[in-house]
């Protein structure tokens, strides 16, 4: 199933992301190989062919990822009525965790979350990428890595050869095409490079700890608003008091937010 999202800031960042790839194949094919390395014609051919490989390995891994089913929990064919699900769904199915969403109203399975971009719950959804104008889910999380694996190998890549280039003279400079020329294209390049290739790595990382922690990016978020409903300083002065931090050391002084800690005790046991 092909999917498009007709979302202004995903459609501006493929564009954005394909353009990338395109200027950095031009640049480095007509700005550093062919200007520097043409002499020698077998390595110019190889660096082409190893670069473009790459960049087609890239792109094909961004088109899955931006295009494919991210693992969209279907809709049922009838309305449901909530009041039945609350009560009846869990018991029946013997399973707490499925839902039911009460935004475009799906049965949804365990660890599926709705993304109001897509309008839809997604399975084991990670989180909605503008880069890839689409959730990166349960199907499509691999090409969503491979994708940001590519982009810094190419980044890397690229990086590497406009660093040789800028050791060696431009054997290809002429009045029209100037040393000045290859170093504009080759600047933004680097910067390009540097850019999102020191973004990918921070992405990846991301992903290979929601992985090995088998925690997604909106379970992580929950646990944290879960966590940090009240801060470890808040926690802290529950036990030892609200007032001086010096006074948390003193035994002779009793903790001024005991009346507190009773009075939501007793509102816990009221609830
Ligand atoms: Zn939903
Ligand atoms: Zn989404």
């Amino acid at each position: 199933m092909v999917v498009f999202r007709r979302d202004p800031c995903g459609v501006c960042c493929l564009i954005l992301t394909y353009s990338a790839v395109i200027y950095a194949d031009y640049c480095i094919v007509n700005h550093v190989i062919i200007p520097t390395i043409s002499e020698r014609y077998i390595w110019g051919t190889i660096h082409v062919i190893i670069f473009n490989t790459i960049a087609l390995l890239l792109l094909i891994s961004h088109f899955r990822a931006s295009f494919s089913d991210p693992g969209i929990v279907p809709l049922p064919t009838e309305s449901l009525d909530f009041s039945e699900i609350n009560r009846n769904h869990t018991t029946q199915n013997g399973d707490s965790e499925w839902t039911a969403c009460t935004k475009c109203e799906a049965y949804r399975p365990p660890r599926a979350h709705h993304c109001r971009i897509c309008r839809r719950c997604i399975k084991k959804m990670d989180h909605h990428c503008p880069w890839i104008n689409n959730c990166v889910g349960e199907s499509n999380q691999k090409y969503f890595i491979l994708f940001l694996f590519y982009t810094g190998v190419l980044s890397l890549y690229a990086i590497i050869l406009v660093a040789i280039s800028w050791t060696k003279k431009c054997l290809g400079c002429s009045k029209e095409y100037n040393q000045r020329t290859r170093y504009i294209y080759t600047i933004i390049l680097m910067i390009e490079s540097c850019l999102f290739g020191l973004f990918v790595i921070a992405m990846m990382c991301d992903q290979f700890s929601s992985i090995t922690e088998d925690l997604t990016k909106v379970e992580h978020v929950q646990r944290q608003i879960r966590s940090n409903r009240k801060s470890r300083s808040a926690l802290l002065a529950d036990v030892f008091g609200r007032g001086s931090y010096l006074l948390w050391f003193c035994p002779c002084t009793p903790p001024t937010s005991s009346n507190y800690v009773g009075t939501s005790n007793s509102n816990r046991f009221y609830v």
